[in-house]
């Protein structure tokens, strides 16, 4: 599943490729995807005649601003947008075409169909679901070691099911709370409450840094992810544990081991992350 730096990436890549257009027509062959309002037809009224200004990011999320409605979006396990001349053939697995004044269009593609759309009057986008309970995101200053510390030590709960909680940070999945826990030294299955303030602080920082260094490499390209102009990401090759079982730990040469933390498949080094002292 793409997280923030896969979405990023993707938000850039699209805001080059569509901001200015105005859509003429809205095709919508697997209807499930569009979730709010209830009825496609009004989903695609709406949106004809609208020009997309701005695309922004929550989360995990996309933001289409409109005129007069901004549409979410979620990319789930494998959606991805690309923009075509209208005469380009599509297959099957393209479930919605926005097709533009200018002869182009913007499709969603999604072979596994968990993909979602919402359509907001503009400005009700961040008061319902699916944005309106999501935590700060990791780039914000509302993020600070005092905020992470006030959610870590209220709570029983293991390190890394705490850290993929949106509602305590966005953006965070699988491949980064790996990674950032791996950096910050923490074994994903302390207990979020037993964390010192000296390692609540490094860890709010390799989260940071962690996300901001998979941006500036296009995101992480495992199994399908590309941008919305069919590029690879190149974070994979920087990542210590994602993925490494069997392989020496970068930093000290014991062998990456896989746990099972939380139900999901967990990376660490055994060496790097110790559970007790
Ligand atoms: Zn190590």
């Amino acid at each position: 599943m793409p997280e923030l730096p896969e979405v990023e990436t993707v938000r850039r890549t699209l805001e080059s490729l569509v901001i200015g257009k105005e859509i003429k027509d809205v095709s919508i062959f697997w209807p499930n995807i569009i979730k709010s309002p209830a009825q496609p037809e009004q989903f695609r009224d709406a949106l004809i005649g609208q020009t997309i200004h701005g695309i922004g990011r929550r989360g995990k999320f996309l933001i289409f601003y409109l005129d007069d409605y901004a549409m979410v979006s979620h990319l789930r396990m494998e959606g991805k947008y690309a923009l075509q001349e209208k005469d380009t053939p599509y297959d099957k697995h393209t479930h919605v075409i926005f097709s533009f004044r200018d002869g182009t269009e913007l499709r969603y593609r999604d072979v596994r169909k968990f993909g979602t759309m919402h359509l907001f009057s503009k400005g009700e986008e961040e008061s319902q679901q699916p944005l309106m309970h999501l935590g700060p995101e990791p780039f914000s200053k509302e993020f600070t070691a005092e905020y992470l510390s006030s959610r870590l030590l209220k709570t029983s709960r293991k390190i890394k099911p705490v850290l993929l909680d949106q509602s305590v940070v966005v953006g965070i999945g699988n491949i980064y709370v790996d990674e950032a826990l791996f950096r910050a030294g923490i074994h994903p299955e302390r207990i979020a409450s037993s964390l010192n303030e000296a390692e609540i602080k490094v860890l709010r920082q390799e989260i940071v840094d962690t996300l901001s260094q998979a941006v500036e490499k296009g995101g992480s390209t495992i199994r399908t992810y590309l941008n919305s102009q069919g590029e690879m990401g190149m974070f994979q090759l920087e990542l210590y544990v994602y993925g490494k079982k069997g392989e020496a730990c970068k930093r000290c040469g014991t062998e990456v081991v896989k746990l099972t933390v939380g139900g999901r498949g967990t990376h660490i080094c055994p060496s790097c992350q110790k559970l007790h002292d």
